[in-house]
């Protein structure tokens, strides 16, 4: 038998890396971790606990003004935007503390360097040219922002990446993107009072949504002011005298102080030494996995964004503990992609579980659609005319709830425990069947008896 120097080396210290080192290593096995840039990864750094608090600090403006319909007089009030970023970082420091903390208690060693593959079983540490040796390997390097390099000016674009650290707001942004990132984004900004403009080139945003869900999030984001440029695209980006000019293909010339690229993102696997290891990627660079996250090399295991299957933080921690059941505890175990509840944090939010109603139409000869928009109560007083829809797809056979889709606030909350209905294969009378929780936005779930429409065939009936 061979020996090595580690029973396990993880190679990215993010979402799925750390809990994969972390909890092999609280099994007693010999665990080194190594990170290139800071431990927590995306999400804890530069995506989704960043972004939801700017997400939080972009909603003031809106309460300031709400307030003013239940009798609060609100002074003056200002944003310094140098203030909001100094408290994230702090709060993202904090929080890579707590992920080097939990990986030093589990006995895991941490190394801060880059690492590359030299064979299946050898590592390359970067910092010092040192090479060590493990038995299991995992590749958990997330993905990186897509930097659409055909663009002429791509150069003086940037990626979500510098969002979270600009030295200053400028007066207007133009994000390119229709994808969930880009939509949070120019709600931030608008929300932050920066003239906001979003250009995409589909017929309408966030692709995969329920159409309903899309079409209800377009119009409100256009209520409040944010310009929403579909079926269109940026075909130059050129330094003009006040800011940055954009040329596009039908809307002719736009000016902005910053682009901003959120057209996807790209696993991250260059430089890797993959070809030395003899590891298969796919056509764009992703780690090609069998069912448990196990790459055509034996002892090499791939999980997270690396593999473009859902690129989603809990879903990357899912397939981690999927790696410890099958690797270390006999117990092979597929990860189960099967209703993941979604959020996007836009104003006003989704949140969704299941098939959106086209895609339930493909799936199901019949389907009873439960519909039901109405303005929150808040919004009486507040005066506010946004309003909630709220969404459940039935097949009308097995009367089980095969979808259900949210936009409004708490969208996302509402959407955590729809995941466990549904998971449970919750049929609608059982949904019939639970008291109301009143005065709530979400006792409409339970209250909408008669079906709005039926789909037969994919056709509304
Ligand atoms: C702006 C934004 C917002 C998001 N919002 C959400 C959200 O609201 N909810 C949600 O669920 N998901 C969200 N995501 C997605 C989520 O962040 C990712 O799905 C998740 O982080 C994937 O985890 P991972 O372990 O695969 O990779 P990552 O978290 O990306 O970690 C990979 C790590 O590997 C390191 N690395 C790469 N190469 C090497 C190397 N050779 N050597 C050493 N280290 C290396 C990187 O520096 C990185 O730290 C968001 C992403 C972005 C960009």
């Amino acid at each position: 038998m061979p020996t090595f120097d580690y029973d396990l080396f993880v190679i990215g210290g993010g979402s799925g890396g750390v809990r994969s080192a972390r909890v092999a290593a609280s099994l007693g096995k010999k665990v080194a971790i190594a990170e290139e840039y800071r431990y927590g990864g995306t999400c804890v750094i530069r995506g989704c606990v960043p972004k939801k608090l700017f997400v939080y600090a972009s909603q003031f403006h809106e309460h300031f003004e709400d307030a003013a319909g239940f009798g609060w007089t609100v002074g003056e009030s200002s944003f310094d935007w140098k203030k909001l970023v100094a408290a994230k970082d702090g709060e993202i420091a904090r929080l890579e503390g707590l992920y080097k903390k939990g990986l030093a208690g589990a006995n895991a060693e941490i190394l801060e360097a880059r690492a590359e593959l030299v064979d299946a079983h050898t590592i390359k540490l970067l910092k010092t040219g040192e090479t060590v040796t493990a038995k299991t390997i995992v590749i958990a390097t997330g993905g990186r922002p897509n930097p659409h390099e055909a663009l002429p000016g791509h150069e003086l674009c940037i990626s979500s990446n510098e969002a979270f650290h600009l030295e200053e707001l400028p007066k207007s942004i133009l994000i390119a993107g229709g994808g969930y990132i880009a939509v949070e984004f120019a709600n931030i900004f608008h929300g932050l009072g920066v003239e906001t403009t979003l250009i995409y080139r589909g017929a309408e945003i966030l692709s995969r949504f329920d159409e309903d869900l899309r079409r209800g999030l377009h119009e409100a984001m256009a209520a409040k002011g944010i310009r929403i440029l579909c079926q269109d695209v940026m075909q130059q980006v050129t330094k003009g005298e006040n800011g940055l000019v954009i040329e596009t293909l039908k809307n002719g010339t736009l000016n902005a102080g910053i682009v901003m690229l959120a057209l996807g993102r790209d696993p991250n696997t260059q430089g890797l030494g993959l070809d030395k290891a003899g590891v298969a990627v796919n056509e764009r660079g992703a780690i090609l996995v069998d069912d448990y996250s196990r790459t055509n090399v034996e002892n090499i295991y791939a999980l997270g964004d690396v593999t473009d299957r859902v690129q989603l933080t809990p879903v990357a921690i899912h397939e981690a503990m999927c790696f410890i059941e099958t690797e270390y505890k006999n117990n092979p175990t597929k990860p189960d992609y099967d209703l993941i509840p979604t959020a996007v944090f836009s104003q006003p939010e989704i949140g969704t579980v299941g098939l959106s109603e086209e895609e339930a139409g493909k799936r199901y000869k019949e389907l009873e659609v439960y519909r039901a928009q109405f303005r929150p109560l808040k919004a009486t007083l507040s005066g506010r005319a946004e309003k909630m829809i709220m969404k459940l797809i039935v097949d009308a056979a097995s009367r089980k709830v095969v979808g259900a889709h949210i936009l409004g606030h708490d969208a996302g909350e509402m959407a955590q425990l729809l995941g466990i209905t549904l998971k449970a294969g919750c049929t609608k009378d059982d949904f019939d069947r639970t008291m109301a929780l009143h005065p709530t936005a979400a006792e409409e779930l339970v209250t909408m008896y008669a079906p709005s429409y039926r789909i037969r065939d994919g056709q509304r009936i």
